[in-house]
């Protein structure tokens, strides 16, 4: 007698995942550890000092095998430090994947500077190498990298275009603190690093973000930018000296001290942790190998190459492998298994009437051209890879610990449904048009 099928439980059949998941999904650890740490700097009054922040940097530093760590209040501030250490300044370029958060360029307007959006690899999610090089003009100064959902750039061949074009790079490590390309920690092959380390990122001490470099220039104008009662005496770069006192940016980046604390707790256990995460994420894609319509989004086993701590996961959607299912309808189908799994990627910023329209600091035109006569703007067509590639990625589960009996049950659902596509073909309604998020996180 034949075997019935298992029905999807969007059409009414029993869930695949049934056991309570218990914290396998909450982030960040949080143990009397850091509280302590944080009522320490409380009961000190010193929330606003920079004591723990110094012993932050450095710990941090060691860790992240950099020079310099300069701490600061959010990534967004971080990287907007990076672009004014490495100079980038009124007409500038920068060449920045489409596929991102916007913090990754954006703040390069208030600099003067302007962005030239590239495109990414439909498998790494990353920034395509091999678009970099039409982008450059004689305006790029910088090309920013981001190690997307934890996927590690292709940074060998970033750095040699990098270094032939005489072009610096910036690293966004937002979602990829500890991860590593061919054994190299991600951060260290730039000229500047910076980085989130926002409550939702995987490594998470609040509000924060990081700058890492070798540089001590960039370190130092960096300090000069944003963080005017440590520019003073410690600084070594001529020209710098005779400013201290005042924040060159007009800023205030100062990173609060709750933060440094938690984050010094959060570090000292943070390699463990992802560790832990990364045995756990690999055993999940290992139990979807070869499963039509999904590919895992994850570097090869030999490469020495790792993802970090997994932030915001994501895998590859194959629709033309399901009779042409649209991830929209086959990631409701995988939800209602009982698992978190989403349609999409971060949208394709070049479609954003910001980076379009909108005349942000009043110069009669939008600001993306403010600065330039060129006009660099990328209509709707210019990047078909970046538009096109939230219909082919979803969530999956982010599992901080390594239990195989629920991962089992979460990777049957994917399968489940990927087995029982056919179900799906006849009500599917397809991918809506601008399907993505400009931000993905609950805590984005
Ligand atoms: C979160 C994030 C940032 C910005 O960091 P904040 O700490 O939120 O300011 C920058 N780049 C990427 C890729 C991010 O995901």
């Amino acid at each position: 007698m034949a075997k019935k099928k298992s029905k999807l439980a969007i059409n009414g059949g029993p869930k695949a995942v049934q056991t309570d998941p218990g914290d396998m999904f909450s982030w960040p650890i949080i143990t009397p550890e850091d509280e302590e740490a944080v009522v320490g700097v409380l009961r000190r009054g010193a929330m606003s000092g920079w004591d723990v922040t110094l012993q932050f940097e450095r710990e941090f530093a060691a860790w992240q095998e950099a020079e310099y760590a300069l701490a600061h209040s959010t990534g967004t501030a971080a990287l907007q430090a990076a672009m004014f250490g490495l100079k980038v300044g009124v007409g500038d370029e920068i060449i920045c994947p489409s596929v991102t958060y916007w913090a990754s360029c954006l703040p390069c307007f208030s600099l003067g500077a302007t962005v030239v959006f590239a495109e990414v690899d439909p498998n790494t999610l990353c920034i395509d190498p091999k678009d970099i090089e039409r982008r450059i003009t004689d305006h790029t100064k910088a090309i920013v990298v981001v190690h997307y959902v934890g996927y590690p750039c292709d940074m060998d061949r970033i750095t040699k275009i990098a270094d032939k074009h005489n072009l610096k790079v910036i690293e966004d490590v937002s979602h990829a603190q500890g991860g590593r390309y061919k054994g190299c920690k991600v951060g260290t092959m730039g000229h500047v690093a910076a980085m989130s380390l926002m409550s939702g990122k995987s490594l998470a001490v609040g509000e924060g973000g990081m700058l890492t470099t070798n540089d001590r220039e960039v370190y130092e104008r960096a300090i000069a930018w944003g963080h005017y009662g440590r520019f003073g005496d410690n600084i070594n770069t001529k020209y710098l000296q005779p400013l201290a006192g005042l924040p060159l940016g007009g800023h205030k980046y100062r990173m609060h001290q709750m933060s440094s604390a938690v984050g010094r707790v959060q570090l000292k256990h943070y390699d463990e942790r992802i560790a832990e995460i990364q045995k756990a994420m690999n055993y999940f894609w290992d139990l979807l190998e070869g499963v039509p319509g999904l590919k895992a989004h994850r570097p090869a086993k030999r490469s020495k190459s790792t993802m970090g701590g997994w932030y915001a996961a994501r895998g590859l959607y194959r629709p033309e492998e399901l009779g042409g299912l649209s991830v929209t309808r086959f990631s409701q189908a995988v939800a209602a298994e009982g698992t978190p799994c989403g349609p999409g990627v971060n949208k394709p910023l070049h479609l954003h009437p910001l980076f379009n329209t909108f005349d942000v600091y009043g110069h009669g035109k939008p600001t993306r051209i403010a600065f330039t006569d060129r006009d660099l703007r990328q209509p709707p067509g210019s990047l078909p890879v970046s538009e096109g590639i939230a219909a082919r990625t979803y969530s999956i589960p982010w599992f901080k610990h390594y239990r195989p009996a629920i991962i089992e049950e979460h990777a049957a659902a994917f399968r489940k449904v990927a087995d029982n596509h056919k179900e799906l073909l006849k009500d599917d309604p397809g991918d809506p048009p601008g399907l993505g998020g400009w931000h993905f996180l609950q805590h984005g």
